[in-house]
């Protein structure tokens, strides 16, 4: 009986590496197609505060994701780019819930960055903005639904013309705002999360051997504006009340609300003051950011950072700004996701590593809300947001297969 039921166990295990070695291959066959979608993308530039180049792009993706059948809807937005949803539902037939694929179409790089950055391949990189952060990650999107169309359809033994069914119904959400905080999209990410079996975020992946991030930090940004009093500084020294050396002394405190063992870093990243060197200066402001790894601890830095009071009692201190990203946790939903993925991978032939990254991304809001998420299964490679930014093609088509395996498994 024991032996029978290992054989079968190990009957099964073949299956599924014969099924991983198919797969692996069909996308090894297409890997240049894969490569030329994302130089389609890459070429039209998307910078997140260009409304007008951000529904270009964001019309191009609509266009491809319909020919694959898809329901494409736009959420508009006035001052940031359209938000595109694409949904693929069977008409709302099926009774499964959906896999949220997200990402994002904006990137960091203003137009004309192709200039100087242009989308070439050299030897096995893809460069070019954004190619990285994250136009690899949605084409690898588009063809994992194309391939498991064209799988089920030879499953369902339909005949050539026509596209298979899915095998259970996915959203797609690529909002303009991403490399700017989010604010415009966030609502319609939190609502179509909230409907879904898991969250599978296509950001680019950790280090040189592809690690998916099982956990991001959340992400603050607090304004401290310091308010004293003008005065010339050689006729009226004592007259004035000094904003900067206030501020100064706001920043060594500040800065001390860092706690490493927490995961908690708070860093002033932009000071400003003053108007000439013979002027008591009158202002000062200093830009923060604050990283937290637990969502415990948000509450807490808050409170500190509203609670600044000035040194000087003639001074005013003005603090605006707050937690923006909660961070995203490594729960047990998380964890069970990542198993499934790494499974998928060793049968693909490669051990699939975990990150943990300061960097916040969508996937922050969806697993705050304790939606299973899974981020960084996009492309592998280095430099996103700087002029090196490439990605590596050989490793496209083992990630175009976990991710069309994972939908499935999920
Ligand atoms: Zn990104």
């Amino acid at each position: 009986m024991k032996a029978s039921r290992t054989a079968f166990t190990n009957s099964i295990a073949e299956t599924q590496r014969h099924l991983a070695y198919f797969r692996l291959n069909y996308f090894k066959e297409r890997r240049d197609q894969i490569v030329s979608t994302i130089r389609e993308l890459v070429e039209i530039e998307s910078p997140s505060d260009n409304k007008a180049a951000v529904d270009r792009m964001a019309e191009v993706i609509a266009g491809k994701f319909a020919q694959l059948g898809g329901e494409v809807r736009f959420h508009r937005a006035k001052d940031f780019g359209n938000h595109l949803q694409i949904d693929f539902n069977f008409g709302g037939k099926s009774a499964a819930k959906p896999v949220l694929l997200l990402g994002h179409c904006d990137t960091v790089y203003p137009l004309g960055t192709l200039a100087t950055m242009p989308c070439q391949i050299v030897d096995n990189k893809l460069t070019g903005p954004g190619v990285l952060d994250m136009k690899s990650g949605i084409a690898l999107m588009l063809h994992a639904i194309a391939a498991l169309q064209h799988w089920h359809k030879e499953e369902a033994g339909h005949g050539a013309e026509s596209r298979g069914e899915l095998p259970r119904p996915i959203n797609v959400l690529l909002v303009s705002d991403e490399e700017v905080g989010s604010d415009s999209s966030r609502k319609v990410t939190e609502a179509l999360a909230k409907r879904a079996a898991a969250v599978l975020v296509l950001e680019p992946s950790y280090g040189r051997q592809g690690a998916v991030k099982t956990a991001r930090k959340g992400v603050g940004g607090y304004l401290v504006k310091v308010t004293g009093q003008a005065s010339h500084a050689g006729l009226d020294f004592q007259k004035g009340v000094n904003a900067i050396l206030e501020l100064a002394r706001q920043i060594e405190k500040i800065s001390s609300f860092t706690d490493l063992k927490k995961g908690l870093t708070v860093n002033v990243g932009i000071v400003g003051g003053g108007s000439r060197t013979n002027v008591v200066p009158a202002e000062a402001e200093a830009e923060v950011d604050v990283r937290i790894a637990r969502m415990k601890d948000a509450a807490g830095i808050d409170k500190k950072m509203r609670s600044l009071r000035p040194f000087n009692r003639k001074c005013k201190i003005e603090i605006t700004g707050g937690i923006n990203r909660p961070p995203m946790e490594r729960t047990a939903g998380v964890v069970a996701l990542y198993e499934q993925a790494k499974a998928i991978a060793r049968d693909l032939g490669w051990k699939l590593g975990e990150a943990a990254v300061g960097g916040g991304s969508d996937g922050n809001f969806t697993a705050g809300l304790g939606i299973p998420t899974l981020d960084g299964l996009g492309g592998v490679g280095d430099g996103a947001h700087a002029p090196h930014e490439h990605i590596l093609i050989s490793e496209l088509p083992r990630r175009a297969a976990l991710i069309a395996s994972l939908i499935e498994a999920i």
